[in-house]
């Protein structure tokens, strides 16, 4: 727990977020800036700045990451039409808060490359 993060707080139920799953290793919630009709983020609940921060030895929070992601598109009815999942790292990857996360976007046609 990193005191001043924001997704640390949201991760401690200190901020309140719109949870649409949560185990004992991630939490994910709706955006609060959808870019697409379905647009969660998904975090560990653990702080990690960002994707090069998660120690290599440490597979377990990206096992359970990538469980939560299935579990929310299916969910959320992403399944057929697909959908994408993106992790902005650091400034020229366009991250705005340094707790690390992982975009699932769908609901609609994602261009590519993105801008
Ligand atoms: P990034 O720019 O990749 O670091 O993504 C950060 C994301 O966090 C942005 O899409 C924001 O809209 C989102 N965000 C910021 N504050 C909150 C919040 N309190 N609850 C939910 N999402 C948030
Ligand atoms: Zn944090």
């Amino acid at each position: 727990m990193s005191a001043s993060c924001l997704f640390c707080k949201i991760a401690q139920k200190q901020i309140p977020a719109s949870i649409v799953y949560e185990d004992d290793q991630v939490i994910a919630f709706h955006d609060i800036t959808p870019q697409a009709p379905v647009h969660v983020l998904v975090i560990p609940k653990n702080h990690c700045d960002n994707i090069s921060d998660i120690p290599s030895d440490a597979p377990d929070p990206i096992l359970a990451i990538l469980r939560a992601i299935q579990i929310v598109a299916k969910d959320l009815g992403l399944l057929k039409s697909g959908f994408r999942v993106v992790t902005n790292t650091g400034l020229d990857g366009g991250q705005s808060v340094n707790h690390v996360h992982f975009h699932i976007l769908g609901g609609r046609s994602l261009q590519w490359p993105p801008g």
